[in-house]
């Protein structure tokens, strides 16, 4: 049975590459007909942050990743909160301490900061394991009758894993295969801590056995982490889960890992919701205007490839063609243009119906109200050139409202001493246009150029000024048909009037 678990840590807003990891598990998982867990990994209380729990929650709902199990859909290995688990933990750091591979430590936090200062003093680091540790103040070095003591006198502790010296660690990534790694090179590190609560370490070893996880998939930063991983379940006697670590998201340019900073200096989202912090608003996808489904499927295309040159995908696509094999190695370049792209796509392919009820409410922010039938024909006509509902505005403004002034390099060079005769010819037939359609409307108009003998260029560029105030916008009958006569005719007046 897969079961797979996205492990976020309460401490912000997600970030999107945290969003990418809870797809792939969410895609590994429903491609092998398992489950997908939602974990909150909330042992570390002095990086807790209000409200970053809910903002975890409300994206996955955003994105459409739904999960099985998790905070707020307790199953069977409830509850999935690590601060609700708490009483959990301390039995099996006393069980690593039993069996050895444990052990109880004393030193104080400046005392280790002092040992810091020392060794980089002579161009050393400091890393707490078999080289010093006999040097140090745990129960590896002082008698177990001084350790008693401390311990019986309520001396703060802390419980350090005992790395091993003398092993060369050989470790399997799905992505990236066989890993390395020499443990002499590692450090004792803290499981539990003197706040009687476990490290992330320790809580994420158990919390994953207890639950049955059975593939670790997560962020390339927790690579690191692996071979401490891997020996506790040794340690434990538990089988291990396999491990697959994604690659990084770089910034557009340069090197390393998309920061929230990239976000902020280069004016792109980097998480999926807006989120308030302390000293400003951090902007979100949703709140730029992306669908849920373009952010997916963007996501889903950062790291993996389907192995052929398509590269829209709804999510269930996605969840049968899924595989980790094809997850890269090397970090993937994040580029907002390639998201533009994916939403301009997902925006070609909504009804024009839902975009029009999604244009409604800016119009009405505007007060501006049209029958939505209306709306919709406008969408039809702009929606090609638009990346975001919010574009329709600049794109269609003039369907709602008359040129506020006309171009005026446009209307030099197209306004001729023969425009003002011609259009009050084109407003006479337009006022005799009984079926107001753009192709009837067309039908007469040009009729009307062919019997004169004029040029198109004579008629069309200042007809477009009169409607739309610029040389740009939708075909000129179709502005007509949707505007409609008294609105056309209107307009006509209004730009003769001026250029008497
Ligand atoms: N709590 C860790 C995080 O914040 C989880 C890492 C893991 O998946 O093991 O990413």
């Amino acid at each position: 049975m897969v079961r797979v678990r996205f492990a976020p840590s309460p401490t912000g807003a997600l970030h999107i590459g945290g969003v990418r990891t809870a797809l792939f598990n969410y895609l590994f998982a429903k491609k092998h007909g398992g489950e997908f867990l939602l974990r909150i990994e909330d042992t570390d209380q002095n990086r807790y942050v209000e409200g970053a729990e809910k903002y975890i929650i409300d994206s996955l709902n955003w994105c459409g990743i739904p999960y099985d199990e998790g905070v707020g859909k307790e199953g069977k290995h409830a509850p999935y909160r690590q601060s609700e688990r708490k009483e959990i933990y301390k039995k099996y750091a006393d069980e690593l301490l039993e069996k050895g591979w444990a052990y109880y430590a004393f030193d104080t936090a400046q005392e280790l900061d002092d040992y810091r200062k020392k060794y980089e003093a002579e161009g050393k680091t400091f890393i707490y394991n078999w080289s010093n540790r006999q040097q140090l103040k745990n129960s590896l070095a002082l008698t177990k009758e001084e350790v008693q003591k401390r311990i019986e006198i309520g001396e703060e502790f802390v419980i350090r894993f005992k790395m091993p010296n003398d092993e060369v660690l050989k470790m399997n990534d799905l992505i990236r295969g066989e890993v390395t790694v020499d443990t002499k090179t590692l450090d004792d590190k803290v499981l539990f801590k003197s706040d009687g609560m476990p490290t992330y370490h320790l809580a994420n070893i158990v919390d994953d056995h207890l639950m049955e996880i059975s593939h670790v998939i997560r962020g390339e930063e927790w690579l690191p982490s692996m071979p401490l991983h891997v020996l506790l379940y040794r340690a434990f006697g538990w089988e291990a889960p396999q491990f697959a670590h994604l690659p990084l998201i770089l910034k557009p340019v340069g090197n390393g890992k998309l920061s929230k900073r990239d976000g902020i200096k280069l004016g792109f989202p980097v998480f999926p919701m807006d989120w308030q912090e302390e000293n400003g608003m951090l902007k979100g996808f949703r709140g730029e205007g992306y669908f849920p489904e373009a952010l997916v499927n963007f996501l889903a295309l950062l790291g993996w490839n389907p192995g052929n040159d398509e590269e829209i995908f709804s999510l269930q696509q996605l969840t049968e063609l899924f595989d980790l094999e094809r997850v890269h190695k090397a970090g993937a370049r994040f580029n907002i243009e390639k998201a533009q792209w994916f939403n301009h796509q997902y925006l070609q392919k909504k009804s024009n119906i839902e975009l029009a009820r999604e244009f409604e409410k800016i119009l009405s922010e505007k007060n501006i109200s049209r029958p939505i039938e209306i709306i919709e024909k406008v969408v039809a006509l702009i929606k090609e050139r638009a990346t975001f509902v919010s574009d329709f505005w600049e794109l269609g403004n003039y369907f709602f409202q008359k040129p506020e002034k006309y171009d005026e390099k446009a209307l030099k060079k197209q306004w001729k001493e023969d425009t003002n005769v011609i259009l009050s010819e084109v407003a006479e037939i337009i006022n005799h246009t009984t079926d107001f359609s753009s192709s009837v409307l067309e039908e007469n108009v040009k009729k009307y150029i062919s019997e004169k003998g004029y040029g198109f260029g004579q008629v069309m560029p200042p007809l477009r000024l009169a409607l739309v105030g610029e040389m740009k916008g939708a075909h000129i009958f179709d502005i007509m048909e949707v505007i409609g006569k008294e609105e056309t005719l209107s307009r006509l007046s209004a730009i003769l009037k001026e250029n008497k």
